[in-house]
């Protein structure tokens, strides 16, 4: 198989939680070796991506912040810069306000004057009501978009449990504007055609691969890209075979993985 670069979902498929998946080490190790470009991609705009760098670099994985590691906060940025969207009313944790302040004008509450190009919202675990509210308002009174860093339901977190993420925030806001969010982050290609920009290599020269099907395959099925789906996070057998779009491959865990390459 002649891939070149490997965009690589984290947590499900690289490490569940504290534990990193057994064999991981081996598969990055087969990577660096076989001159295999690899980058961590996350739709979690809650945290920085410092945190992830330090994660797993601690798991002992080569790695660094410049090279390694993108988000679903900086797919936003590149969105609306391209819009030309400058006052924005946002809805996320405080390190995802921090990092749009440095390129945008961010409104801090609802006010009838008040000029807002777009409503945006990230995966927010210091949600307030009142930020739904404002959101909502802004949402009803103004011709402006609503713009979600990612379309996950749900995030998961220890011991098989879930908790809210951006696009069950964003289901909330629908129902009552009837807006319903732009979505970036993975499954939307964008991602993918600028990592193989970035990389300087050809779409059929990537793989995507994670553990949830209508985020980490859905990308790779959307952007025409081959995806290995690993079955160590989110997803059974079971459900790959009932999902409507069917990952390029299927392996237990990225243990496998250099196998899968070396054929
Ligand atoms: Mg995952």
């Amino acid at each position: 198989m002649n891939k070149k670069l490997i965009i690589f979902d984290m947590d499900g498929t690289v490490y569940l939680g504290a534990n990193l998946i057994d064999g991981a080490l081996d598969a990055f190790d087969y990577l660096k070796k076989n001159n295999i470009e690899y980058v961590f991609f996350t739709n979690n705009s809650s945290h920085d991506l410092e945190f992830y760098e330090k994660k797993v670099k601690n798991f002992g994985i080569e790695c660094s912040l410049e090279h390694n590691f993108y988000s679903s906060t900086e797919v936003t940025i590149g969105y609306l810069k391209d819009r030309n969207i400058k006052n924005i009313y946002v809805i996320g944790n405080k390190c995802l306000k921090d990092k749009l302040k440095k390129h945008f004008t961010l409104i801090d509450k609802y006010s009838e004057n008040e000029e807002v190009d777009a409503v945006v919202a990230g995966f927010s675990t210091e949600l307030v009501y009142q930020e739904l509210k404002d959101a909502c308002l802004y949402l009803e009174t103004r011709d402006i978009p609503l713009i979600a860093t990612n379309g996950d339901y749900r995030c998961p977190i220890e011991d098989g449990l879930y908790i809210p993420d951006c696009g069950g925030m964003c289901e909330w806001i629908r129902l009552c504007t009837g807006k319903t969010a732009t979505v970036l982050g993975k499954p939307n290609p964008e991602i993918i055609y600028y990592l193989a920009k970035q990389f300087n290599v050809s779409l059929d020269e990537v793989l995507v691969v994670g553990d949830r099907l209508y985020t980490d395959i859905l990308v790779g099925v959307n952007a025409k890209v081959d995806s290995l789906c690993v079955l160590s996070g989110e997803s059974s057998l079971e459900d790959v075979k009932s999902y409507p779009h069917k990952p390029t491959y299927i392996l237990k865990s990225i243990k496998e993985l250099p196998d899968l390459l070396g054929k």
